[in-house]
C-alpha cells in the first residue's frame, strides 16, 4: 500500500512524546511543530516511568564543578568534558525551566526543591517529584502543556517507520497510523524516541522503547556513537515480571543494604558500597547470582514502616508480586536500564545526516561516556530540548524536496532480537559469544521481516562491543578484563557493522544496508 502525501509547510517535525520530544516542541514554541507519538500522549516511554528525578546542583555546598567531576568519573574517562560542563551548567536552570512550566517538584520545609542522593553523587542534588513519581509528574504537566501550546500539533497513534533521506539530507519520513501510511515532507525532523530496552529479555524499559529512532536515522546513513554501551540497573525486582520493576537508586540512597540469601553484607568492603557507581554493583550482584546465590535489598531498618511514603511506586510494586519491603528483604537482580550509546551528535544535537537533529535517551552526546550517572538523563533531556530547539531555529529553511512514491515497512517486532542480544551483550561479555551472536543479527538486519530494524541496532551494539577489548565502565569483558590503554569514544555507520559482519560470520552474507 502506498502512502499518502502530506506536505506540512516547513513544520518541524518530532518523533516521540517523551520528555525529549515534548520539551523540544514547547522550547520551539512559537514556531509550529507536529509531534508523532506511536501510542497516546503521556501512555508511553520511559519518562513516564522515571522514579528518582532531575539530578541539578540546586542544593547549599554543591556546584556544577562537582556534578561535573561526579559525572565524569561514573562515565569512566569516557564522557565529552565540554558537553558535560555545558549541560552541569545549564542543568539547574532546566530544572527552574520545568517548574514554570507547572511539574510540581517536592519542596523542602523552606520553599527550596527537597533534595535526593543517588548512587555516586557526592552530594544530595535529585530533584523529585511525588516521592518516587517523577515520570508521572513530568508528563502530567508537559502533555498538559503541550495541549495547550497552539503551535504543537500532536499526532498520536502515528509511529514513523522509515525516515527519506536525499544526498545526506532528510526530506520526510514515513509514518503509519490507523488510517494507514502517511509520507510527511519536512527538511527539520527530531528523533526523541527513547531507549532501547525491549531489545533485551530483561529491561526496566517499556517494551516499546526498542531503538526505532537508532534504527531510522542509521538507515538514513547517521553515524551511531558508542553503541556498546548499556547500562543494566543493578536492582531490578527478581519476581519474573516483564518489563522487570525498577527499585530506584534512591532506596540505596536512603541507606537500605544489598545482602545475599545468607544475610552477608556483600558490598561492605567495596569503595562507595552499595553507592557505588552502577556498573560495580551490577556487576556485584550479577556474579553473586552467577555463583548460585540470592541477592536482597534490605530497607527494614533505614526506612522501615516509611517505606510505602516515601517510595510509594515501589510500593505498589512490590506488593503486586507479594513481598512487604517494610518487613522483608526484596528480591533483586541486574536488568537493562538505559543505553548512553545512539544516534552521534554535536554539541547542538546535530546528527551527521543534515537536518536531522536527536534529543534524549536516542541520542549519544558524548555527556555519559562509558556509564550514565542515575537521574542525570531527564535532565540532560532537558538541557538539549532547549539547545536542539536553539540550533533548528538557526538554520534557513529550504524548501522541502518532492517525495516521490514510497509504500510502508512492515510493522515491527523485536522478539526473535532479545535472546540473541540479551545472550551476547549483556552484565558481562566475551569475544566467542559476541562473534555467535553476528551472522544472525546481520541476516535479521538485512531481511525485510518485523526484527530488521531492531536487529540492525543490536548489531551496531554487539560489533562495537566485539571492537573493543578492554573493560570500561558499563562495557565488562571477561577476556579483556583490563582497561583501555587509550580513552576514545566509539563511532560506527550502519553499513560499517553489515561489511564488519560479513567478515566475522560469512556464512551469513549480509546486504549493505
Ligand atoms: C523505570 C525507569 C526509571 C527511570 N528513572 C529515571 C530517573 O529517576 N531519572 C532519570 O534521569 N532517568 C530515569 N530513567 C531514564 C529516563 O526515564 C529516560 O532516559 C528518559 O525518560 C528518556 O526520555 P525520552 O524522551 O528520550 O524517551 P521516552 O520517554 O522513552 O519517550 C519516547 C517517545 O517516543 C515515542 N516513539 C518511539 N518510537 C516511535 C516511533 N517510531 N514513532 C513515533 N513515536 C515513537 C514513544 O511512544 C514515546 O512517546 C528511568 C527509566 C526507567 C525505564
Amino acid at each position: 500500500m502506498s502512502a499518502e502525501i502530506v506536505a506540512l509547510r516547513g513544520r518541524v517535525v518530532v518523533v516521540g512524546a517523551g520528555i525529549a520530544g515534548l520539551m523540544t516542541a514547547l522550547e520551539l514554541a512559537p514556531r509550529p511543530v507536529v509531534v508523532l507519538s506511536k501510542g497516546p500522549l503521556g501512555a508511553e516511554g520511559s519518562t513516564l516511568w522515571a522514579q528518582g528525578g532531575l539530578a541539578a546542583a540546586v542544593g547549599a555546598g554543591d556546584s556544577p564543578a562537582r556534578h561535573v567531576a561526579d559525572t565524569l568519573d561514573a562515565g569512566d574517562g569516557l564522557s565529552n568534558r565540554a558537553i558535560v560542563e555545558q549541560f552541569a551548567r545549564a542543568a539547574p536552570g532546566a530544572v527552574s525551566r520545568l517548574a514554570r512550566l507547572g511539574v510540581r517538584f517536592d519542596r523542602a520545609a523552606g520553599g527550596g526543591f527537597a533534595l535526593g542522593l543517588e548512587a555516586a553523587h557526592s552530594r544530595a542534588r535529585i530533584v523529585h517529584a511525588g516521592g518516587d513519581g517523577a515520570g508521572r509528574e513530568l508528563m502530567r504537566a508537559l502533555a498538559a502543556g503541550a495541549r495547550a501550546t497552539p503551535s504543537i500539533e500532536i499526532l498520536e497513534g502515528l509511529e514513523a517507520r522509515r525516515l527519506i533521506a536525499n544526498a545526506n539530507a532528510v526530506c520526510g519520513l514515513l509514518a503509519v497510523g490507523p488510517t494507514g501510511p502517511v509520507a510527511l515532507a519536512a527538511n527539520r525532523i527530531v528523533i526523541a524516541t527513547g531507549g532501547i530496552g525491549g531489545l533485551y529479555e530483561e529491561s526496566t524499559n517499556p517494551p516499546g522503547s526498542f531503538g526505532q529512532g537508532v534504527a531510522l536515522a542509521a538507515r538514513a546513513g547517521a553515524a551511531l556513537a558508542d553503541m556498546e554501551f548499556v547500562q543494566f540497573h543493578p536492582t531490578a525486582l527478581d519476581c519474573g515480571a516483564r518489563p522487570a520493576p525498577l527499585i530506584s537508586e534512591a532506596v540505596r540512597g536512603a541507606g537500605a543494604t544489598l545482602i545475599d540469601e545468607t544475610g552477608e553484607r556483600f558490598m561492605a568492603n567495596t569503595p562507595g558500597a552499595e553507592l557505588a557507581p552502577r556498573h560495580v554493583v551490577a556487576r556485584a550482584i550479577w556474579r553473586r547470582h552467577a555463583e548460585g546465590h540470592r541477592v536482597f535489598l534490605d530497607a527494614r531498618s533505614a526506612v522501615g514502616a516509611e517505606f510505602a511514603a516515601r517510595f510509594p511506586i515501589i510500593a505498589a510494586a512490590c506488593r503486586k508480586h507479594g513481598v512487604d519491603p517494610a518487613r522483608e528483604p526484596m528480591p533483586v537482580k541486574p536488568a537493562q536500564h538505559y543505553h548512553m550509546g545512539g544516534v552521534a551528535t554535536d554539541a547542538e544535537g546535530r546528527s551527521s545526516v543534515e537536518g536531522l537533529w536527536v534529543c534524549g535517551e536516542a541520542a549519544s552526546t558524548g555527556l555519559h561516556g562509558a556509564n550514565r550517572l542515575g537521574s542525570n538523563s531527564l535532565t540532560e533531556a532537558a538541557v538539549f530540548a532547549a539547545i536542539v530547539a536553539r540550533s533548528i531555529e538557526s538554520v534557513s529553511i529550504r524548501p522541502p524536496a518532492p517525495l516521490g512514491r514510497f509504500s510502508a515497512p512492515p510493522a515491527l517486532d523485536p522478539a526473535a532480537v532479545r535472546p540473541l542480544l540479551s545472550r551476547a551483550a549483556g552484565v558481562i561479555r566475551d569475544g566467542a559469544t559476541l562473534r555467535a551472536a553476528v551472522g544472525q543479527l546481520a541476516a535479521l538486519a538485512c531481511s525485510a521481516g518485523p526484527a530488521a530494524d531492531p536487529a540492525a541496532v543490536a548489531l551496531a551494539i554487539v560489533v562495537c562491543a566485539l571492537r573493543r577489548e578492554h573493560s570500561i565502565g558499563a562495557h565488562c569483558r571477561a577476556d579483556f578484563p583490563r582497561p583501555p590503554a587509550e580513552l576514545r569514544r566509539s563511532r560506527i555507520t550502519l553499513n560499517e557493522a553489515l561489511v564488519e559482519a560479513a567478515a566475522i560470520a560469512p556464512r551469513h552474507p549480509a546486504k549493505r544496508a
